[in-house]
């Protein structure tokens, strides 16, 4: 997951690496707010997760309340590369003496961390990284001995950090590695780190990425999560921990593991070039120990979903037997109805695997005028599709 400058800024603040005090805002009036507060010259910032935004003109200094209004009324709304600016963030402004670059990066291939480091920051590091090589140090971080004195004095040498900020530089790395481990991310880097004219140093801005197969160690992680692009029944989904992924089409899906629900999707949309062009509306894998409970929530999001006209439950019983999956569809459909949200919209099962014969008879027992066994899946897919298209 990528941050938000402002989110990365607060985890930086949380782990004691120098940053200007500021607020995260969605208004102009909150803005002037913020910057009365501040009561300096303020920077104005769009919110968004691309970089570049300085270019674009989604960074401006404002002398006073007012003007940083009109900052934020500008840059409200903007479109950085094709990303919507919802907010902006408005801090103290610093004085530039000098800007640099640091970061840390997982190297995936090398089994270790990467610091990069350069006394040309400010502009696009890929910049300088074509042009001028020789200005970014790379240094291997061992994955066991991390960034501790010594190797942040490393760091600081190869990338020829002027004497007067080095030890305060050397401090910052090492901050900023604890930001990378404490918070288990796979990239931190600041662009630019700058020397203010009385020689402090401070991260002027932050790009963080976080590693979110260890979500789980971070409980504070969940609210850095922007809820505001994520789609709402994909949101819905991963609250109920389903592995959901909005699609185009008008076939909602439902299968167990991933390899066949994505083998699901090309047989529904081949199929559904006969039935003019109808594609699956989503993925979701309701997991290989799909219980009745999981079934009955997987059928409720795709249902739900207006774009969908028919449904596909595609299931290979494993570890969880056939049957058990049949009353969680028959479960399903008779908790809807209790809800008064009966379900009209046909449902199409293959039902293979595990104890298959005892699914399909209780299926076939209850007597759903909406559900509709098919044998094999490329007849079932051949049938929703017919079904969604007509
Ligand atoms: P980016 O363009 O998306 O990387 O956004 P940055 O946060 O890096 O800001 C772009 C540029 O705006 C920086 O390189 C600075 O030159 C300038 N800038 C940002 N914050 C300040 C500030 O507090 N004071 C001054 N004078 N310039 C700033
Ligand atoms: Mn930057």
């Amino acid at each position: 997951m990528d941050l938000f400058e402002y989110q990365a800024k607060y985890l930086f603040g949380e782990h004691e690496v120098p940053v200007v005090p500021g607020e995260v805002v969605t208004t102009p009036e909150m803005a002037a707010e913020v910057a009365g507060k501040i009561g300096t010259t303020v920077v104005v910032k769009a919110q968004v997760k691309t970089g570049g935004r300085g270019k674009a003109g989604g960074v401006k200094l404002a002398t006073n309340p007012d003007e940083a209004a009109n900052h934020a009324k500008n840059i409200l709304g903007m479109d950085i590369k094709g990303h919507t600016v919802h907010r902006v963030l408005v801090t103290e402004a610093a004085e530039i003496a000098d800007e640099y670059y640091v970061s840390f990066l997982l190297d995936r291939a090398e089994r270790a961390f990467l610091a990069m480091a350069s006394v040309e920051g400010g502009v696009e590091i890929e910049e300088v990284a074509a042009t001028n090589p020789e200005a970014l140090a790379k240094i291997r971080v061992d994955a066991i001995e991390g960034v501790d004195a010594a190797r942040a004095a490393q760091i600081v040498e190869a990338a020829n950090f002027p004497a007067e900020v080095a030890e305060q530089v050397a401090v910052v790395l090492q901050k900023l590695w604890d930001v990378m481990i404490r918070e288990d991310a796979t990239l931190v880097e600041v662009n630019p780190l700058v020397k203010t004219p009385d020689g402090t140093v401070l991260a002027l801005d932050g790009k963080v990425t976080l590693d979110g197969n260890a979500d789980y160690r971070h409980a504070n992680h969940a609210d850095l999560v922007d809820t505001s692009s994520i789609d709402p029944i994909e949101l819905r989904a991963r609250d109920l921990d389903l592995n959901y992924v909005k699609l185009d089409g008008e076939v909602g899906i439902v299968g167990n593991g991933a390899g066949l629900v994505m083998s699901t999707l090309d047989v529904v949309a081949y199929a559904g070039e006969d039935f003019g062009g109808v594609e699956p509306a989503n993925f979701l894998d309701i997991g290989g120990g799909a219980s009745a409970e999981v079934m009955a929530n997987g059928l409720d999001i795709v249902l739900n979903d207006p774009s969908v006209r028919a449904v596909f439950v595609n299931v290979f019983g494993g570890i969880t037997a056939c049957d058990a999956v049949a009353n969680g569809i028959v479960g399903a459909l008779n908790m809807l109805a209790e809800k008064g949200e009966s379900v009209t919209k046909p449902i199409v099962c293959r039902i293979d695997g595990n104890n298959a014969a005892e699914g399909r008879r209780i299926l076939q027992e209850a007597e759903h005028d909406v559900i509709e066994l098919v044998e094999t899946m490329d007849g079932a897919a051949r049938r929703v599709a017919e079904l969604a298209g007509s």
